[in-house]
């Protein structure tokens, strides 16, 4: 099976030959990697300066596939000796590209560093690539990101087309893409597409899924297919994976809901099921510890998971605690995204009015959805009212309420607009509270699944971040806030309050100087 990576050189201080810089292995040579199920080779079909073409063929033995059969070794289940695997692009070829291109995925290079944290012109292509759900889901993956794609269906046998498309797809990608990026798109998605991992899941599946998605899987729109299909179904997983996704600070609770029905070519052949899908066989003789875990709480509706508060509800309740104690009556929710807090507060009857603003349409339309807004009560209905808005444009209403909040919105601002947030809201809105959360950054040190960002620093919690403070930093901001529009401010911790580093969220409460709130006693 192969998978070539081509790019064209752009400037002539930038041959393309780089290329080989970038992913540690050098055009001249044929380098071999051994993998426990077969031989990958790296080698250059073509290298000049204008254009250069790196190619991964990867040779798999059936027979050492057989044998090297184990826990955590390759299923072969059509077959021990026939099946698809040595000529498709499958899992086994991501496991390959992850290790032989094992530094370019962290997008670390000392030789090209400029040329390693910035996009550049790709080409990928995978003669066949199986995948399950036709071009059209090809398309779905690989668009959001930035490719263009050009899928097509590999017809079951050239000579009678009237036997129709068999599962393989001819696929190229075409996009300006960091490699990095790119490599552990590669990795993650291949298995998707195939929908047939071969070997058994064991827990730290969710930690590469993390690692490999981290910049651009919270923010797909199809994550909770990828990730449905990258933990080969097992929900147990899969919540696991999505706390901590949501414990990031990212609105993966859509993908919670129960999947839509995929548009899917006909199931594959019996006997080319991943283990454990195809629920026929109970007795599999091999069984990881770890793997038996996840069947038993697949079926189980994963109990055994263990009780861990995600950290967007410590979050939300801690915002609904600070404005109880404030006394607050009617509270603006600005930027409320899904409405998670805007939820929890009608369901407080001590808030008579409840409003939601965002400047995503999109995010009003979930929030609505997720209230239930078209069922909802008539009392509770009028105390809620959602609404589009932009907290950079002062807006008349944004006014007149006890509280505002803005609950890890100010990362999201551009900094240069941070002022006209200000001033819209502590000067024009001017509630008598608000409460500002935002993620503190020293503790991103404790997210070992974070790792590197695109700068080579750490990498932020979500993709849309412009910044992540420290708590010196975040108290900075604030006061100076407090000081110009005349609030006092005080701080408190959400999560788990760190010696060393602090909590993973910080929280500001303002109160108009000289306001009394009922907590002050
Ligand atoms: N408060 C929510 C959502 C946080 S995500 C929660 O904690 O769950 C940040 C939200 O801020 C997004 O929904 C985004 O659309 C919104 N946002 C970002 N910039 C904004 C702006 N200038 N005006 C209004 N909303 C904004």
């Amino acid at each position: 099976m192969l998978l070539t990576i081509s790019t064209v050189s752009s400037a002539a201080s930038r041959p393309a030959t780089d290329l080989g810089f970038l992913l540690h292995k050098h055009p001249g040579r044929v380098q071999e990697f051994g993998q426990s199920f077969g031989t990958a080779r790296v080698f250059y079909p073509e290298a000049t300066e204008r254009r250069c073409t790196a190619a991964l063929l990867l040779d798999v033995d059936p027979v050492r596939l057989a044998r090297s059969r184990g826990k955590s070794t390759p299923d072969f289940s059509l077959g021990q000796y026939v099946n698809d695997r040595p000529y498709a692009a499958s899992s086994l070829l991501a496991v390959a590209l992850a290790d032989v291109f094992r530094t370019a995925r962290t997008g670390r290079c000392a030789a090209r560093p400029e040329l390693a944290a910035a996009p550049m012109p790709l080409e990928i292509r995978l003669p066949a690539l199986p995948c399950r759900g036709g071009a059209a889901l090809a398309r779905r993956l690989f668009e959001p990101l930035g490719w263009e794609v050009e899928a097509e269906a590999v017809p079951l046998d050239e000579g009678f087309p009237e036997w129709g498309d068999s599962r393989y797809v001819r696929l190229a990608l075409r996009g300006e893409v960091r490699l990095a990026d790119a490599l552990n798109q590669l990795y993650v998605l291949l298995p998707v597409l195939d929908d047939a991992k071969h070997y058994w899941l064991a827990g730290d599946e969710v930690d590469k899924l993390v690692r490999a998605g981290a910049g651009w899987l919270a923010a797909h729109p199809e994550k909770g297919l990828i990730t449905r299909r990258y933990l080969g179904r097992r929900r147990a997983l899969e919540r696991t994976a999505f706390a901590r996704l949501a414990e990031l600070g990212d609105d993966v609770e859509e993908a919670l809901e129960p999947p839509v029905e995929e548009d899917l070519t006909p199931e594959p052949p019996p006997g080319d099921e991943p283990p454990g899908t195809s629920g026929g066989d109970p007795a599999v003789p091999d069984l990881a510890p770890e793997a038996a875990t996840g069947t038993s709480a697949e079926a189980g509706a994963g109990e055994a998971e263990p009780a861990r508060v995600p950290l967007n509800v410590l979050r939300r309740d801690a915002v609904v605690a600070a404005v109880e104690e404030l006394g607050a009556r009617t509270v603006i929710d600005l930027g409320c995204g899904s409405g998670q807090l805007l939820e929890a507060l009608l369901a407080r009857p001590r808030f008579t009015r409840v409003t939601g603003t965002d400047v995503s349409t999109h995010a009003l339309a979930i929030a609505a959805r997720k209230l239930k807004l078209d069922r909802m009560p008539d009392a509770k209905r009028a105390r809620l009212e959602l609404f589009q808005g932009a907290l950079t444009y002062a807006d008349p209403r944004f006014s007149g309420y006890d509280a505002a909040v803005l609950m890890e919105v100010v990362e999201h601002v551009d900094p240069p607009r941070l002022a006209a947030l200000e001033r819209v809201v502590f000067g024009t809105a001017r509630p008598a509270h608000v409460v500002v959360t935002t993620p503190n950054s020293e503790y991103n040190v404790r997210y070992d699944f974070l790792g590197e960002g695109r700068g080579g620093g750490r990498a932020m919690r979500h993709p849309d971040h412009r910044f992540e403070w420290t708590r010196a930093e975040f108290a900075a901001w604030a006061s100076g806030v407090a000081g110009r529009y005349g609030y006092r401010v005080v701080f408190r911790p959400v999560g788990d309050d760190d010696p060393e580093v602090g909590p993973p969220t910080q929280m500001a409460v303002f109160s108009v100087a000289g306001e009394r709130s009922e907590g002050d006693g």
